[in-house]
């Protein structure tokens, strides 16, 4: 349920309110407006009338959310949410292009890598020193030597981090090094986590699972922002399909759909979501064009000696071609690109 505060509702009203939500043990969501006030209810529906709340003094409407999704919901908040990841800003009318190698493989490599996607105009550098792998045989990552790379290139080229955490016990640890705390498919719907993250001040990176439908995936989003943390980014990286010839499904019909129900910025990874290097470029300028915020690209410098994901890495000089190209795309669409 949403409250909806008169324009002008006095301070003493919104407090009454307040104290009526907490009466019932429900649990409030403020969100001051420059118009009006609005406050979210979280809590079982099933537990209060929507009278209870109509009548009080300085209420405007009560509106009952029939989404299980609330705090993500369009319905909740009108506006674009715009997220700040070390002074780049995710949604509204920005794009933003964050790349990286798939894994933080040694100092050199990402100090080398950074230094040509900052030149090439990435506004975030990813990188995994948690590994998420197929085979328990593949490379798992480097772990903390792994976000002490991270961070010195941090300190070279001034982009801000982005890397996964796998387990809410590393989520500490994480944020010390991290701008924004990647979740990747397969920890999708691990709530665990999603609690620790929601515990967190800190920006979250939401990458949908292969197999989750849109309510999955936004009630993954509630997790975290019903813990407090309202900083919350999607990001759309392929579904599992029939389809053998490219490693996933670029489900691109889910962004301008996201965008209708949701206030939140989507990403688009199209590397996981294609699999394959050669069509990379293309699925970029398509994800641009249908509305995303941006993407998350794997880029190395030598895609076949990488550790993971050799197959989808753009080389140096394709990325390049790729930050020109979604540029103009951006320009056509009225949207910026810096
Ligand atoms: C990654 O970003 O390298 C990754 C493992 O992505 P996903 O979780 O989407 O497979
Ligand atoms: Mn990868």
């Amino acid at each position: 349920m949403i409250v909806v505060m008169k324009s002008g509702a006095k301070k003493s009203e919104i407090q009454n309110v307040l104290k009526q939500i907490k009466r019932l043990k429900l649990k409030p969501h403020l969100s001051a407006g420059i118009e009006r006030t609005i406050i979210g209810i979280i809590g079982d529906e099933r537990l209060f009338k929507k009278e209870q709340f109509s009548m009080l003094p300085g209420v405007e409407n009560v509106i009952p959310v029939l989404k299980p999704y609330k705090l993500a919901s369009r319905d909740f908040k009108k506006s674009d949410t715009i997220i700040d990841v070390a002074g780049v800003k995710i949604g509204g009318n920005n794009i933003v292009v964050i790349a990286g190698p798939c894994s933080v493989e040694t100092k050199e490599q990402l100090m080398k890598t950074a230094r040509i996607v900052k030149k090439a105009g990435a506004n975030l550098l990813r990188g995994g020193a948690y590994k998420p792998r197929t085979s328990p045989y593949a490379f798992q990552g480097l772990g903390k030597e792994g976000l002490k790379f991270l961070a010195a290139a941090r300190r070279e080229t001034g982009l801000g981090i982005v890397t996964e955490v796998m387990e809410s016990q590393d989520v500490e640890l994480v944020a010390e090094y991290a701008d924004m705390l990647q979740v990747g498919a397969r920890n999708m719907q691990n709530t665990k986590l999603l609690r620790s993250l929601g515990k967190i001040r800190k920006p979250i990176l939401l990458k949908r699972n292969f197999a989750a439908t849109l309510n999955e995936f936004l009630m993954s989003a509630e997790y975290i922002l019903s813990g407090g943390n309202e900083q919350v980014v999607l990001c759309e990286r392929g579904i599992r399909t029939f389809v053998e010839y490219t490693r996933n499904t670029f489900d691109l019909n889910i962004i301008p759909v996201i965008k209708q129900l949701s206030h939140l910025p989507i990403l688009a990874d199209p590397s996981h979501a294609t699999g394959r290097q050669d069509i990379v470029i293309p699925m970029s300028r398509a994800a641009i064009a249908c509305g995303a915020d941006g993407l998350i690209v794997e880029v190395h410098t030598n895609p076949a000696q990488a550790f993971s994901d050799g197959d989808q890495s753009l080389t140096p000089e394709q990325f390049s071609t790729l930050m020109r190209e979604s540029k103009v795309i951006a320009d056509a669409i009225g949207r910026s690109l810096e």
